[in-house]
């Protein structure tokens, strides 16, 4: 009879040692998981937001050149410019390309 009681409370201790690993587990939730980002995609196409780790036009549009993100680009013409400022064409506000679209 009293191997019969060690068991149970070996196995109730050993179960006790999962929950207990488990809380903890989720406890420490800093655990970075998540800092694994895509960071191949350097290009971005201003139009559709596809990203490309090499320049080139868009796959989607052909005529649009894909954006380096952090490079400056028109969203009229598309034009792009490693400096801030308007758009040599029409005058309008460049945009910074961003690696991921408007973050809130
Ligand atoms: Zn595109
Ligand atoms: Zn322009």
């Amino acid at each position: 009879m009293k191997i019969l009681i060690v068991a149970i409370s070996l196995s109730l201790f050993s179960m006790g040692a999962f929950a207990q690993k488990n809380t903890t587990k989720t406890d420490t939730k800093k655990a970075p998981a998540k800092t694994e980002q895509k960071t191949a995609a350097s290009y971005r196409c201003p139009v559709c937001g596809a990203t490309a780790d090499k320049a080139g036009n868009c796959t989607k549009d052909k005529d649009v050149t894909l954006v380096k993100v952090g490079d400056y680009y028109c969203p009229d013409c598309y034009m792009t410019s490693t400096k801030p400022g308007k758009c040599t064409m029409c005058n309008v506000e460049m945009k910074k390309m961003e690696t991921t679209s408007a973050k809130k």
